[in-house]
């Protein structure tokens, strides 16, 4: 081994940089902003180098020499329809893809999922090595077998056998040593947080070692064409800071969401260099695993039976797909000085200025009322097109008056209580259709709240 690499503290803050960790930085007196780098020696050789003629040819690529995404990287698909939509048609050769979410939401669980049905659905014998740093390859050897048993593939076992690799170095060195070796066709670290390099002093998690760690394996994915997930955890508060400062570093970040003890899943694509970012992959939590749900509409609409008070269907985009959801709200009178205002899956800031225009422009005397309002499903409603919708809802549960059935309502509210056309309005019209809604209540047909209210 040679001697040990010089690392430095550098200030997150202000750039200035120490020889050794201390909690605040002396220059711009900023707490707990110092990572740890390596010292790069070879720099000023390499910029000598670099100018030699026939590099600085090289690095300059004329148009008709540029690799079109199509001819130079190939596409394949992960067999599971909700993730391969969102990572916009497949994995792509070479590509990082960093996939975060808190601990226990299903990450690993999807990860193995795909492990599967690669290896069912692929022609040719495949070579996934999956990095277990955060559980034994026995614990995720039981969840194999849970989705075996669902499985109805006879061979599926047998390709397994010969197709998945477990590594359990955490040494990030040792497994881009054994990726140029083995030369898999995927391979994914579940999670990037229990990786480290002896290059560094730090723990593993640090975010020094976090970003080497990264590094390394991105700059081993691009040379070897082969896709990586990385695993990053992140915390309900977002204290780890880790994934954070991935995710300019990787190709495609996605995250995954939902609350651990409601049964939907969502994965979001917050950047993808290889297709639509904001596209949206929708999953239940099963005994088994992960269900994929292809039609989530269905899945969020369940009084539609009956016409009841307080809900109300409204339609929001998730990605470039449609969604009908319901809205509800309960309004009851209040004692307090300061009437609640409570919102799961919707934003209160919101409620509150719905509440005050409902109150100025639709006289509604909110201010004696306390008033929550939920999304269902666990869902998080955060465009403005569910106004109309909550509005109604909250209007209805005030005065106990029902809400018509197979109704949607699509629409901004203003301040002065005007409804507002929003965008994509006829990929949501045809999406309510689909499902059998037949009334449209839009700023088509209506121009201001109070009318809404009026008409039900
Ligand atoms: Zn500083």
């Amino acid at each position: 081994m040679t001697a040990k690499t010089l690392t430095q503290f550098i200030c997150q803050n202000c750039g200035a940089s120490y020889s050794k960790w201390q909690g605040q930085c002396a220059q711009c007196q900023e707490w707990n902003t110092l990572v740890e780098e390596l010292v790069n020696q070879k720099s000023d050789q390499r910029q000598k180098t670099s100018l030699s003629k026939a590099l600085l040819n090289k690095k300059l690529l004329n148009f008709s020499q540029v690799e079109r995404l199509s001819e130079a990287k190939q596409r394949f698909l992960s067999n599971i329809g909700e993730l391969d939509r969102v990572l916009g048609g497949g994995l792509v050769t070479g590509m990082t893809i960093l996939i975060g979410g808190e601990p226990g939401i299903g990450k690993s669980t999807l990860l193995t999922q795909t492990v599967l049905m690669m290896v069912a659905k692929s022609a040719k014998p495949l070579n996934i090595f999956y990095v277990c740093g955060e559980e034994s390859p026995s614990q995720i050897g039981m969840r194999i077998e849970r989705l075996l048993k669902k499985s109805k593939s006879q061979n599926l076992r047998e390709k397994l056998n010969k197709a998945l690799f477990f590594v359990t170095s955490s040494d990030v060195d040792e497994i881009t040593t054994l990726m140029a070796k083995q030369k898999p066709d995927l391979v994914i670290v579940d999670s990037i947080q229990s990786v480290t390099t002896s290059d560094l002093t730090g723990a593993s998690g640090s975010v020094g070692q976090i970003r080497e760690c990264s590094a390394r394996f991105i700059d081993q994915a691009k040379s070897q064409g082969v896709p990586v997930f990385l695993v990053g955890h992140i915390t309900k508060d977002g204290a780890i800071a880790g994934p954070k400062i991935l995710e300019h570093m990787v190709d495609t970040v996605l995250i995954m969401e939902g609350e651990r003890s409601g049964q939907l899943r969502i994965l979001r694509s917050l950047k993808n260099r290889f297709g639509a970012s904001d596209e949206v992959g929708i999953f239940q939590a099963v005994d088994w695993g992960l269900n994929e749900v292809t039609n989530p509409s269905e899945l969020f609409l369940e009084n539609q039976n009956q016409a009841v008070s307080g809900a109300a269907t409204v339609c929001v985009m998730e990605g470039s797909r449609p969604l009908l959801t319901e809205v509800q709200a309960l309004v009851v009178s209040s004692h307090l000085a300061m009437p609640r205002r409570v919102g799961r899956g919707i934003d209160v800031s919101r409620i509150q200025v719905l509440a005050a225009v409902l109150q100025k422009h639709a006289r509604l005397s909110l201010s004696n009322y306390d008033v929550f309002v939920s999304a269902a499903g666990g869902f998080k409603l955060s465009e403005p097109a569910v106004d109309l919708g909550l509005a109604v809802a909250i209007a209805s549960s005030m005065s106990g008056k029902k809400i018509p059935q197979k109704t949607v309502f699509i629409g901004e509210i203003g301040l002065l209580g005007e409804v507002r056309q929003v965008a994509y309005f006829e990929r949501r019209v045809k999406e309510a259709k689909r499902l059998g809604f037949n009334k449209i209540i839009s700023a088509q047909n209506y121009k201001h709240i109070s009318q809404v209210i009026k008409a039900l």
